[in-house]
């Protein structure tokens, strides 16, 4: 048995060993991926349950990796925060966002907004209201059409930092939308203090919601959310149960596998092509 124990030491340290030379790996190798052009968008549709139409898109980035394939950005976003990289990439992010959207409704195939996650790195270096300017400018979508999904965390950091830059963001007309909300360091005694426009309701209490006690907090939610005049949207929403139960309780708007997963410009374009989108 000692025997044994020691054997799956060793193993444990392989494993250990072969997910630390990715990580070195990824460190390495995500310098070059922004001027090797290995990023990529993938869209997500949010879908209006009302009017049964795409009323929205969250981008959501992929990294090709030549060797190691498609990376998740839950592995290398945090080694682009440590490195500082996020700020290059999200204003690569946001750039290429506007491009294709302008692209999409040059085309006539969709005119909607499409939406780019934050990090807290981007609003520490104070640059994003000049990124967000730029690309404006240089692809001359409407400031309406972009959306800009902060979470608690960032909220919180520094709540009058936010409040202040959110508010300069407010003022060249783009979106702003609260992520994964009730999950973070709570900013519920300050959302009338920031200037946002939607709710996303995190992907965890949706899973959960055929649990009496989620559906509370869910339905609490959505009343916050319209007496504050947001607009509320659920996230990972995967089964028609949680799609009709959100719908009683007065969600309009929904995001998830149910739906569409996130796919590349290409696959949506042939996904807005079905005669149901
Ligand atoms: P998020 O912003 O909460 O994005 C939602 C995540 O849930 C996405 O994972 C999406 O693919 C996934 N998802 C959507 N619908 C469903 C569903 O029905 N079921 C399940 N199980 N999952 C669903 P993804 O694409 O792996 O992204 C993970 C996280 O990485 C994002 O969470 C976001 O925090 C971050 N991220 C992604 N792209 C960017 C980016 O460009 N910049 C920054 N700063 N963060 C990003
Ligand atoms: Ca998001
Ligand atoms: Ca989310
Ligand atoms: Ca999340």
């Amino acid at each position: 048995a000692k025997g044994a124990g020691k054997n799956q030491y060793k193993l444990f340290d392989k494993e250990t060993d072969r997910l630390l030379v990715r990580k070195m790996e990824l460190e390495r190798d995500l310098r070059k991926a922004l001027v090797n052009e290995e990023l990529e968008v993938y869209y997500q549709p949010k879908w209006d349950a009302e009017s049964n139409h795409v009323s929205g898109m969250e981008a959501l980035i992929r990294w090709n990796h030549p060797r190691l394939g498609v990376v998740m950005p839950s592995e290398f976003i945090p080694i682009a925060e440590e490195t500082g990289l996020i700020v290059a990439m999200t204003r690569w992010m946001i750039h290429e966002v506007c491009r294709q959207n302008t692209a999409w409704q040059s085309l006539d195939l969709l005119h909607i907004c499409i939406s780019v996650n934050m990090s807290i790195r981007v609003f520490e270096s104070g640059l994003l209201g000049e990124m967000v300017e730029e690309a404006l400018q240089e692809t001359g979508i409407k400031p309406d059409n972009l959306e800009l999904e902060i979470t608690e965390t960032i909220a919180m950091y520094d709540l009058q930092d936010t409040i202040k830059q959110l508010k300069q963001l407010k003022q060249l007309g783009v979106r702003i939308s609260m992520d994964d909300f009730g999950t973070g360091y709570s900013s519920l005694g300050s959302l009338d203090e920031l200037p946002i426009d939607a709710l996303k309701i995190d992907r965890l209490f949706i899973r959960q919601s055929d649990l009496t006690s989620k559906q509370a907090i869910i339905s609490a939610i959505i009343t916050i959310a319209g007496q504050l005049n947001l607009e509320v949207i659920a996230e990972g929403v995967e089964t028609e149960e949680q799609m009709s139960f959100l719908k009683s309780r007065g969600c309009r708007v929904m995001q998830g596998y149910y739906y569409g997963k996130p796919m590349n410009a290409k696959d949506i374009e042939k996904w807005l092509e079905q005669p149901d989108n």
